[in-house]
């Protein structure tokens, strides 16, 4: 079974692994366990009961023939009693039950057997003694054969063999009462064969019902697997100070929608990978602490976010006091705007210490610039953005600096390497 279980199931899953270690019988479950059952069983035991009601159908037309042969002078009524109750059961059982309705339907089925039931009997009591022996057996068979093929819980099996015994004995009493000898014998048969055949059933049923709870364990387990999965992938690509996406999610996704480009051709904007880092940030946690510094960055975490278009693009924190974006330009120009919009954000920024100083704190941008079609990955963007980002950082920080992508063979080597070592 692959279905996934309902929110439901997951209440009773302490109650399933209680009925498997216990080997509890289908009995001494919960209402709710038993509903469950009924609810993954109910497709199954439909489509069964519409076999076993076609069955019955085609067993009691073939029968007329008997009958006609056997009791000729009841044959008008045999043919009667038919045709007022197996067929309309069978037509309202067949053509106006659906799968919902699988409860319904197994009182249609019942109560078409003991039709078939009561039918013998009746016309036993009318036959020579052979006729008799003969239609009392069959109403014991059905009985028993019923006991084993209906889909019937042990309770509801208990009522309708009790059901079917009582009513099919009590045709064999009225309105032509059977010789005693006769109602004996089919007394005696009935249990002989009824009640071996409604322990079989039973046990059947609990075989039954352990395979339903172990398949339900099964999907429970895998259900909490793949959430625990899901919530271990989400721990894991989250920043736990800001609760922002981390640099695992960033380059997770970064690195897809590079490789779906092709798709996204049709929408031409640039795309700008910032590398946003904060400025003195060492000096500030000197001088306010570490916990002052923790609320700096969860602030601007979030002045940023509230900044970002995040349909556009992805902004994380990438480490330290560091955050990184990538997003697509919709209109030329509008990275620069985005990024120098993030930069004042951040300056205006009222960070809580622990004096009444109002310290400020700004924050440097490197931004590089790809055309849409670029073959750039994610490592190059990184880097020159990094490049960028220094050079705003000997600018005098508290800046933007882009590079278009294309231009970074521009920079002397020699700068550049001596601004990574800065
Ligand atoms: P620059 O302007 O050149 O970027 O200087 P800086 O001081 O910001 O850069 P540096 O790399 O020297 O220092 C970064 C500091 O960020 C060092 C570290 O104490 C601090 N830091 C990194 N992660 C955290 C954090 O999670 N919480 C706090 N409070 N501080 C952090
Ligand atoms: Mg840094
Ligand atoms: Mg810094």
């Amino acid at each position: 079974m692959t279905r996934d279980p309902s929110p439901h199931a997951f209440a009773l899953r302490e109650e399933i692994d209680t009925a498997l270690a216990r080997r509890a019988d289908f009995d001494s479950w919960s209402a709710d366990l038993k509903d469950a059952q009924a609810l993954h069983m109910r497709k199954d035991e439909f489509i069964l009961l519409r076999f076993q009601l076609v069955v019955g159908l085609v067993i009691s037309a073939v029968t007329l023939a008997w009958d006609y042969v056997a009791v000729p002078g009841q044959f008008d009524t045999a043919l009667a009693w038919r045709l007022l109750t197996n067929v309309p059961l069978g037509i309202f059982g067949l053509a106006v039950l659906r799968r919902g309705q699988t409860a319904q339907m197994k009182i249609v089925v019942a109560l078409n057997l003991i039709s078939i039931g009561v039918l013998s009997m009746f016309l036993a009591s009318y036959g020579t003694q052979e006729v008799m022996a003969r239609y009392t057996m069959a109403a014991s068979f059905i009985l028993a054969l019923s006991c084993l093929a209906l889909p019937f819980a042990p309770a509801d099996l208990k009522r309708y063999a009790l059901a079917y015994g009582l009513i099919t004995a009590l045709a064999g009493l009225w309105p032509n009462p059977l010789p005693p000898q006769e109602m004996g014998l089919f007394i005696v048969f009935s249990s002989l064969v009824g009640i071996p055949c409604w322990v079989i059933a039973r046990r059947n049923w609990n075989l039954r019902a352990r395979a339903f709870l172990l398949d339900m364990r099964d999907d429970l387990t895998r259900a909490e697997l793949e959430q625990n999965n899901e919530l271990l992938r989400q721990l894991s690509e989250q920043d736990p100070l800001t609760g922002m996406p981390n640099r695992r999610h960033f380059e997770r996704v970064v690195i897809e929608r590079l490789e779906g480009r092709k798709a996204e051709q049709a929408w031409p904007g640039k795309l700008a990978l910032m590398m946003i880092d904060l400025d003195h940030f060492k000096a500030f946690n000197d001088r306010h602490g570490h916990q002052a510094g923790d609320r700096c960055l969860t602030l601007a975490a979030t002045q940023l976010q509230s900044i970002f278009p995040q349909e556009y693009g992805i902004l994380a924190r990438y480490g330290g006091e560091e955050f990184i974006a990538a997003v697509r330009e919709r209109v030329p120009g509008e990275a620069m705007r985005l990024a120098e919009r993030m930069r004042a954000a951040i300056a205006d920024m009222l960070v809580p210490v622990r004096d009444d100083t109002k310290p400020l704190i700004t924050t440097s941008i490197g931004v590089a610039l790809a055309p849409a079609d670029t073959t750039l990955d994610l490592d190059d963007l990184i880097e020159i953005a990094d490049v960028a980002l220094y050079t705003a950082k000997r600018a005098g920080r508290n800046r933007v600096e882009i590079i278009e992508a294309g231009d970074t063979a521009a920079l002397p080597m020699g700068d550049d390497e001596e601004l990574r070592r800065a």
